[in-house]
């Protein structure tokens, strides 16, 4: 039976941090796998995450009983509200609602089975580059138009403005639209705001759906009002649109696959419509989410100290990478690495795309024990005081070579 199946491509992500953890070297720095590392190395539950899993893990009146389809409802309201604000007047005038997904992927899916099945929607533009797992998302639900926009200029290193909205003039009405709610994975570059009124100028003007990724909200800037300025504007805007949310980085629950979908729409009266097909779709998906993390998630965002607790966490993250930023910088101008390292400073948020092109990378990993993806990724995270100059002797040595 299983005689013909072929071996899938490795995960290049997972492949190298497979290669990380069975190289010897004592040298070895892990800059590919997306999540948080402290300045010792490793990662971090943040405090508010552990005191409130205490209370949780005692509280007698917690049961594993199943939570809802749409999962857990002080979660859906809290995250809903985290995004669009808390004066939201697409909120006040009930035209917005959350439901529960399998963290940021999850969203993605539900968002796209929901786009596909219901709306019949084939198109779909995701950026040139994005995250790899939009392209396999969609696909996979049965979108047959799978476009890129382009995004990066890779000689200035900035975005391509002019690029994506040319790309983007050029999508068929009604195309699905993904864009990066903040820190952009993997370049680290955000449209401003000015740029960000272009994009939905054009976008109202061509009648295309934005579906924004959020998985970076309050851990790129520090502030998550700032971090959801995209989005919001797009709602002031009068857009009907789509939120994915994902609580991985900016709760550190990567594990525990706490996400939500947020549903944007021009009058409350659709509401119950498409909450009943969201249902169904989870029901054939997964039946109904996991609810630790939501628990965690929400117990915080509802409690107003723990909430400020949690603000404070997502500043020392946030604060943390851009001087891990600033530092890498400074240390490839001071050893005089050929060409500008502005661009990583200019950049936000986990990620940073160094330009570092394919050749480099491989002696970066064969020489120096480095891990980052063949595209010249690096989690800014992986970055620490006590490997920093290491990191950017080697990646001087990679340049110069
Ligand atoms: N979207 C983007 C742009 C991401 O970078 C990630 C995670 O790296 C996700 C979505 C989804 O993450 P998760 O499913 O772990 O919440």
């Amino acid at each position: 039976i299983f005689a013909n199946v072929p071996k899938g491509p490795a995960i290049e992500v997972f492949a190298l941090t497979r290669a990380f953890q069975d190289d010897a070297s004592t040298k070895k720095v892990n800059l590919s796998v997306g999540a948080y590392r402290t300045d010792a190395g490793q990662p971090w539950v943040l405090p508010v995450v552990r005191k409130t899993e205490v209370g949780i893990a005692t509280d007698e009146l917690i049961n594993h009983e199943y939570l809802p389809v749409t999962g857990l409802e002080s979660f859906t309201r809290a995250a809903t509200e985290l995004v669009l604000g808390s004066e939201s007047k697409a909120l006040k005038e009930k035209r917005a609602f959350g439901v529960q997904t399998i963290s940021g992927t999850g969203a993605l899916r539900v968002a796209a089975e929901f786009l596909h099945h219901q709306l019949k929607r084939q198109t779909v533009y995701y950026s040139n580059p994005t995250w790899e797992n939009h392209h396999k998302i969609f696909a996979d639900t049965g979108f047959t138009k799978l476009h890129s926009y382009r995004y990066w200029d890779q000689n200035k290193r900035q975005l391509d403005l002019e690029g994506m909205l040319a790309d983007l003039d050029q999508a068929p009405a009604e195309s699905v639209i993904i864009l990066h709610a903040c820190a952009h994975n993997p370049t680290g570059m955000d449209p401003t705001h000015e740029q960000w009124k272009q994009i939905a100028d054009l976008m109202e003007r061509k009648k295309l759906f934005p579906l924004f990724d959020s998985a970076y909200q309050g851990f790129a800037s520090g502030d998550p009002d700032l971090d959801a300025w995209a989005i919001r504007y797009f709602v002031d805007r009068g857009f009907e649109l789509f939120v994915c949310q994902s609580f991985a980085k900016n709760f550190g629950l990567y594990c525990e696959r706490a996400g939500n979908l947020t549903i944007v729409q021009q009058s409350g009266a659709t509401r119950d419509m498409i909450h009943s097909q969201l249902t169904l779709i989870i029901r054939g998906l997964y039946s109904n989410p996991p609810a630790y993390g939501a628990r965690i998630v929400s117990k915080v965002l509802n409690t107003p100290d723990l909430r400020q607790e949690w603000m404070e966490s997502i500043k020392s993250m946030s604060s943390r990478i851009r001087q891990m930023r600033k530092l890498l910088r400074d240390k490839l101008v001071a050893l005089g690495t050929p060409g500008n390292w502005d661009h990583i400073v200019n950049q936000i948020g986990m990620f940073s795309y160094t330009g570092l092109n394919e050749k480099q990378v491989g002696v970066l990993i064969k020489d120096y024990h480095i891990y980052l993806l063949k595209t010249g990724r690096i989690n800014m995270c992986g970055l620490n005081t006590g490997n920093i100059d290491y990191v950017a002797t080697a990646i001087n040595a990679a340049v110069t070579s």
